[in-house]
């Protein structure tokens, strides 16, 4: 199946339905069920590794259908949560007690600051904290002989991954850990909700997050309402098409930057 991988020349398009499941092969050994809620899951060669473990029980029979037949019905060993949420851990104990799997992330695992690397036959994994980007517990993952790299929340489509207020240290937390995304140079970028993209979108929520904060800075420093600062800054062209993003996601992030900077807490 093609992959909706954008050009950092051309604007994004996204699949033609988003949100029904899918199975996207970035490479051939890296199989991603992307819906609403997305999981992975690696052919290491002699067994197989999983990347979350989606929200809802009923994909149960689906998904490990899915994975007996991308692998060649190789055992899963490992699974990795990016972080603990609700919406990453349900088939968790699916695969435990169907594969004896070790279930890996912040809560049961000693994840030195450096990452845990986990080897296979063919290829390797390293699962990488990432702290304080959309929790406390945040893992990404990152595949190097794929360059697919697994982003969990933290990459969420133009939302600020933080949801308990925006201050000065939290946007610089946020802004060096995009650089750490970024200088991996994936290929695939694999968001936990929506279409898979590139290192490009990375990029480009770095640079909006950078020219919002300073736009709304400008405008309040100008007089300007809320409100009347929301007219002033409509979803920029080029990332329109992202997913959710003009429905919802840019007004949520303007608003936080806006609650921040009127609070002289950014
Ligand atoms: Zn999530």
């Amino acid at each position: 199946m093609k992959l909706p991988l954008s050009d950092p020349m051309s604007p994004f398009s996204l699949p033609e339905n988003p949100d029904a499941p899918k199975l996207l092969h970035p490479t051939p050994a890296v199989t991603v069920r992307q819906e609403i809620d997305n999981m992975g899951w690696v052919d290491m060669g002699d067994h197989v590794l999983i990347v979350d473990a989606l929200e809802q029980a009923e994909n149960e029979a689906s998904v490990l259908a899915a994975i007996h037949e991308t692998t060649q019905a190789k055992p899963v060993r490992t699974v990795l949560n990016t972080h603990t949420h609700y919406d990453h851990i349900v088939l968790n104990p699916v695969f435990e007690e169907r594969f004896g799997a070790t279930i890996v992330n912040a809560r049961t695992t000693a994840v030195p600051a450096e990452g845990l690397w986990f080897e296979g036959q063919d290829r390797r994994a390293l699962f990488l904290p990432m702290p304080d980007c959309h929790t406390s517990e945040d893992c990404v993952v990152w595949c190097p002989e794929d360059r697919v790299l697994f982003t969990g929340d933290i990459f969420g489509w133009g939302l600020i991954p933080w949801e308990k207020g925006l201050n000065r240290a939290k946007a610089e937390c946020l802004k060096a850990s995009y650089e750490r995304l970024i200088a991996f140079e994936a290929d695939c970028v694999v968001p936990g909700h929506g279409p898979v993209c590139s290192s490009a979108e990375l990029r480009r929520w770095v640079v909006y997050f950078d020219e919002l904060i300073g736009s709304v800075r400008r405008l309040c420093t100008n007089g300007l309402a809320p409100a009347a600062i929301l007219a002033e800054l409509p979803p920029p062209d080029d990332m329109s098409e992202w997913w959710r993003f003009r429905q919802w996601k840019h007004q949520d992030t303007l608003e936080k930057v806006i609650a921040a900077v009127t609070a002289g807490d950014l």
